[in-house]
């Protein structure tokens, strides 16, 4: 069970603090595109996406998106960001995404892969050796369910140390 485990859980990728980040040490943050950071195949960033991505950046910390979505989808929602960015990754593989993390430069000690899903995104960050945020699918943002299973999760990881 501790490969589909979190770090950490939160809400939504605006309640994640940028001073949060840091004291955790998180120098890299790789993110999930859909239903993370906006709504399954939105065309493009909406504010809450661009004002984390703006955040991260005025924090020194290094953004890249990772996605198991198609090339055209990926180029056209970076287009605008300008980011490093994975497509087709194969989540919950992970030799894309240790790729990645290698381009960036980055220490696996200080990256943190942020996503929806735990059978592919918390499942690929914690088979990398990597920290993993899980925040609540946007489209369900509002369904109580999830949130029971969140809170049943947030209980478990509140109840070990961070590492
Ligand atoms: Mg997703």
């Amino acid at each position: 069970m501790k490969k589909f485990t979190p770090t950490y859980v939160f809400d939504s990728i605006s309640d994640i603090d940028g001073d949060f980040l840091k004291r955790e040490g998180i120098s890299c943050v790789l993110l999930d595109i859909d239903n993370t950071l906006v709504p399954d195949n939105a065309p493009c960033p909406d504010a809450r996406a661009e004002a984390f991505i703006e955040l991260l950046k005025r924090k020194g910390i290094k953004p890249c998106l990772i996605s198991n979505n198609k090339q055209s989808r990926v180029e056209s929602f970076n287009a605008k960001l300008g980011l490093k960015a994975v497509h087709r990754a194969h989540k919950p593989l992970t030799r894309k995404m240790l790729r990645a993390v290698k381009e960036l430069g980055a220490k696996k000690e200080s990256v943190l892969f942020i996503g929806d899903q735990l059978l592919t995104d918390i499942y690929a960050g914690n088979r990398c050796g990597i920290r993993t945020c899980l925040v609540t699918p946007i489209s369900l943002e509002r369904e109580n369910c999830f949130f029971k299973l969140k809170r049943f999760i947030e209980k478990k990881v509140l109840s070990r140390n961070f590492r």
